[in-house]
């Protein structure tokens, strides 16, 4: 058994927490400390005081970076492919 990651490791790791709403699927990623909560919050339990930004709902999952590349620039080059692919 270890102790669950904070998100001061997140911050230490370079990495962004990452927040999905399961109620319209909203999902964002931001800098760990941004939330002004305790550096050494479990980040599993961020999402207990969170409310989702789009529709007020708090079913809110609360993990760690999900892929390497940040998501904003993972959809930054979505757009440039999709805009490749369908040339107006
Ligand atoms: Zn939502």
């Amino acid at each position: 058994m270890h102790a669950p990651v904070t998100l001061q490791m997140l911050d230490d790791d370079d990495q962004l927490l990452y927040l999905y709403c399961r109620d319209c699927g909203h999902e964002k990623e931001i800098p760990p400390l941004s939330l002004g909560l305790s550096p050494d919050y479990p980040v599993p339990l961020v999402s207990r005081r969170l409310v989702c930004g789009q529709c007020r709902s708090r079913k809110i999952w609360s993990t760690g970076q999900l892929h390497e590349q940040p998501l904003f620039e993972m959809r930054m080059r979505g757009q440039e492919k999709r805009h490749r692919d369908n040339p107006k």
